[in-house]
């Protein structure tokens, strides 16, 4: 069990196909036309593929240029955001010490405000005009009663003085507070753009490594299809060699054939010079065209021992080309018939596979012996029928050992459009 899917997915290519089973006999320069016809095909298909190829790669550049860029921009997130991290801490110390030097501040503040009470609580009790009688009373002359004065004026311009500190204190720890605050709201809200920015990029990056992946998976695709199309021309091309000599083997035959034709009605014109009574001996027309087999039964024979495992027709939507025949161990592939190896190579659909070209009663014939292990014949080699061309196997798109034999009525064409049952030819 196999899928050909490769070459089978190019067949069903638009191509300008052989003209098979056609209204008049066509000749081995037709078929040839039809070959170049599609080798043309092909040749575009191939450089489109190439150009398409190139297009992608392109695009990828691009995209990786774009991606080393996204990279970039998160390492410097990255950097900003440990930055961040790192000022944070910095303020965190910075916070401590101020709290230290605002609760020392409060500390002051309270003592202060113990002593203001007190104050408050003697100028309450002692009212001014007492306080100046007592001075009065108690100094004892004028210049004590000034000192006095002097000194209960300090005394009052100091409560003046403390209350000030007071006043500052309480302001300052006010204000350093309200900056401590703000500076760790702000890193704070720094810290918070920077990580949604890194979700942003991260993101992003996701996103286009999405991309690239779709796009390898296109250029592998690609390059898929230019390997099996090189495939498909390198056969193609291999055709048309082969019916190239074909067609000057036909050229040859027809000179011979109209020489001979000649030299034929020359005796004859003498001859009927000699003896007018004598009618002239019909010309035997040279047909050197061998008239073509509707239908050539047999000729072939079985091209390796085993089991018919899958037959030819339509399987999962396409046309299986051939037959498959199966059995385990080393068995020898055959050639089925006398012919001319037109290809032997390693193809990623077929395995190792090999083309044989046959002529048999003035018709072409192409067999084909796919997935075998190994091959121990060469394009342009000439075979026998029964002679040994290589080993049953399983390379190429093969699951499991067998051969898969194809039989064309005429050449190996894109469509396969020659392809037929060989079963009843065997
Ligand atoms: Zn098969």
């Amino acid at each position: 069990m196999k899928k050909h899917t490769v070459l089978s997915m190019l067949a069903t290519g638009a191509f300008l196909l052989a003209p098979t089973a056609s209204i008049y006999a066509e000749t081995n320069q037709d078929k040839l036309n039809s070959i170049e016809s599609q080798l043309n095909g092909t040749s575009q298909q191939l450089d489109n593929h190439k150009q398409e190829k190139l297009q992608i790669e392109q695009d990828i550049a691009l995209l990786q240029q774009k991606l080393d860029e996204l990279n970039t921009a998160i390492a410097n997130t990255e950097q900003e955001l440990a930055t961040i991290e790192q000022q944070i801490k910095e303020t965190e110390a910075v916070i401590k010490e101020k709290n230290r030097r605002i609760e020392y501040l409060q500390v002051q503040i309270e003592k202060r405000q113990v002593l203001i009470d007190q104050r408050l609580r003697t100028l309450q009790e002692q009212p001014r005009s007492t306080l100046v009688t007592e001075l009065i009373i108690n100094s004892k002359n004028i210049t004590d009663l000034l000192e006095k004065m002097y000194s209960v004026s300090l005394i009052l311009n100091s409560d003046n003085d403390i209350l000030q500190e007071q006043a500052r204190d309480k302001d300052a720890v006010e204000t350093e507070q309200k900056a401590v605050k703000e500076q760790e709201a702000a890193l704070q809200q720094q810290k918070e753009m920077q990580v949604q920015k890194q979700q942003q990029q991260a993101a992003d990056k996701q996103q286009q490594e999405v991309l690239m992946n779709d796009m390898h998976a296109k250029l592998s695709q690609t390059m898929e299809e230019i390997e099996s199309t090189e495939e498909t021309k390198a056969l193609l091309e291999a055709q048309r060699q082969a019916t190239q000599q074909l067609v000057e083997a036909d050229k040859r035959a027809a000179a011979q054939a109209a020489a001979a034709q000649a030299a034929q009605a020359a005796a004859a014109q003498a001859q009927a010079a000699e003896d007018a009574k004598k009618a002239a001996a019909p010309s035997a027309g040279a047909s050197s065209q061998p008239s073509v087999a509707a239908v050539n039964q047999g000729g072939f024979i079985k091209p390796a021992a085993g089991a018919f495992t899958s037959g030819f027709g339509g399987r999962w939507g396409k046309l299986h080309a051939g037959v498959d025949i199966a059995a385990s161990g080393t068995v020898p592939v055959v050639a089925a018939a006398d012919g001319v190896v037109i290809r032997a190579y390693a193809s990623s659909s077929y395995g190792n596979v090999v083309f044989i070209s046959h002529r048999i009663n003035g018709q072409t014939y192409t067999t084909v012996y796919a997935h075998l292990s190994s091959y121990s014949v060469g394009t342009g080699q000439t075979v026998k029928q029964g002679q040994q061309i290589g080993i049953m196997g399983n390379t190429g798109d093969s699951q499991g050992q067998h051969l898969h034999f194809e039989l064309h009525v005429g050449e190996w064409n894109l469509a396969k459009s020659n392809a037929v049952n060989p079963v009843p030819y065997l």
